[in-house]
């Protein structure tokens, strides 16, 4: 796991689309046009491939 994925668990970066939204929580989270989706269960799958 990269510094980008560290920083999209962050919720500095959406976590499907990786749009930066700035202002993480310390969780992952996504933009409102990714809100609803992707599940998380592939999101993992891809993290893990990149
Ligand atoms: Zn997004």
């Amino acid at each position: 796991m990269g510094e980008y994925a560290e920083m999209t668990l962050d919720g500095d970066f959406c976590e499907s689309c990786g749009e930066y939204m700035g202002d993480g929580h310390g969780y992952p989270q996504r933009c409102a046009g990714c809100h609803h989706e992707i599940t998380k269960d592939e999101l993992e799958r891809e993290i893990g491939q990149k």
